[in-house]
């Protein structure tokens, strides 16, 4: 058998997470609350179940939820989409990034990714027979590099994947940033995949800028979203796509054979959940008191502190504790420190070793104290 992914293994998260459980370790590896959602929305759910809605929904999603979806962006963005052509729900995040590739990326076809950058994204190119160009992000600081991306672009670049905020450099982008983006595209039909799944997640007053609110950058945009970041319930894998309806119509056509739709009384839970909008304009303050108490203890360690603008990650250079490997570091932090951490290696084709490693903090403040506890023997 030759493999479609000859590359790829089993990804980082499950291998990390596997070795937390082995050893007693706290995962801040793979990226999920360890506290539970808001009891209203497993509520939500079960009536809908209850009330008998659990047959098959329309392909694209529920009328319901695509349009409380079609309402928050407008109101938090300012874009009206099109409920019924423009918004489809998804099996998470993951399921719509993999189909909007699928949907546009011919085989030859070259799709810009930004490196590092979220492990899924270089193998789903690669399943539409594509060829993923990577440009680095400028470091040290993980900005988008604008004259780099100009750079890459190429008759074959079909689309360009971006990932705000940024999982794992916890970077935003900036205004100036997207409207440079918006500037280089203008005269190009390069695609935009803007990943937004952490998009209520950006801190110190931040907005977040979602390329759903950029009339440059809109009407060529496939922009995801996922519940399981917004609502801490990682576990349901329920996401949105919003894009112009001729981007949305290639989009269906690829989701109503790969997933068909999405499961009925989930959608209908999360329909009633969204038009509370405070769950999700609670979320930075939220999780900025989590990154602020992280930070706080780690400043006490000898790990030195990258920036954590938004999403809820943490990277951290453990270059004055340990010469190791990332993968080595990263499995002994798991086995003699009892803290799982992944190495950011793993968001790079070429796996380099940068002594540096990420740590999520979507954590209840007892599990972060009990990770920085272990983390001050360091
Ligand atoms: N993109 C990024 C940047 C992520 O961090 C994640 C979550 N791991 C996903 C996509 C996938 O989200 P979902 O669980 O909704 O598929
Ligand atoms: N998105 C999460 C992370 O980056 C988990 C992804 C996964 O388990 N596939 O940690």
């Amino acid at each position: 058998l030759t493999s479609r992914l000859p590359e790829v293994g089993t990804t980082i998260f499950t291998v990390m997470s596997a070795l937390a459980a082995e050893h007693g370790a706290v995962n801040l590896g793979q990226g999920f609350p360890d506290f539970d959602c808001d009891p209203a929305l497993p509520a939500q759910v079960s009536q809908a179940m209850a009330d008998g809605l659990n047959q098959y929904p329309p392909m694209a999603g529920i009328p319901a939820l695509r349009q409380a979806v079609a309402d928050k962006i407008a109101a938090l963005y300012g874009r009206r989409y099109d409920a019924e052509r423009e918004i489809t729900i998804t099996a998470g995040a993951t399921q719509a990034i993999l189909t909007a590739i699928l949907a546009v990326v011919h085989p030859g076809d070259e799709v810009i990714v930004l490196d590092p950058c979220y492990d899924s994204y270089v193998p789903n190119i690669a399943l539409a027979g594509g060829v993923a160009v990577r440009v680095p992000l400028a470091m040290p600081d993980f900005r988008p590099d604008l004259a780099a991306i100009a750079r890459a672009i190429t008759p074959r670049t079909r689309a360009l994947i971006i990932n705000s905020p940024h999982n794992p450099s916890a970077t935003v982008w900036t205004r100036a940033e997207l409207d440079g983006l918006a500037d280089l595209l203008a005269p190009t039909e390069v695609l935009l995949i803007s990943d937004e799944v952490y998009e209520h997640m950006v801190y110190d007053g931040r907005p977040h800028l979602s390329a759903s609110g950029h009339p440059g950058l809109a009407p060529r945009a496939f922009v995801v979203s996922s519940f399981g970041k917004t609502f801490h319930v990682t576990g349901w894998k329920v996401g949105t796509v919003a894009a112009p309806s001729a981007l949305t119509a290639e989009f269906r056509k690829v989701h109503q054979f790969n997933v068909f739709t999405v499961n009925t009384p989930m959608q209908h839970g999360l329909a009633r959940h969204l038009a509370d909008p405070r769950p999700y304009r609670e979320l930075p303050a939220f999780y900025q008191a989590k990154r602020d108490l992280f930070r706080a203890g780690l400043a006490d360690t000898r790990l030195r502190l990258l920036q954590s603008e938004g999403s809820y990650f943490q990277c951290v250079d453990y270059s004055a504790v340990s010469s190791l490997g990332e993968i080595d570091f990263c499995r002994w932090l798991t086995t003699e420190i009892g803290v799982t951490a992944i190495p950011l290696s793993a968001f790079y084709r070429d796996g380099r070793d940068q002594g540096l490693a990420r740590l999520c903090y979507a954590k209840r403040d007892e599990t972060l104290r009990q990770a920085l506890t272990r983390l001050a023997r360091l």
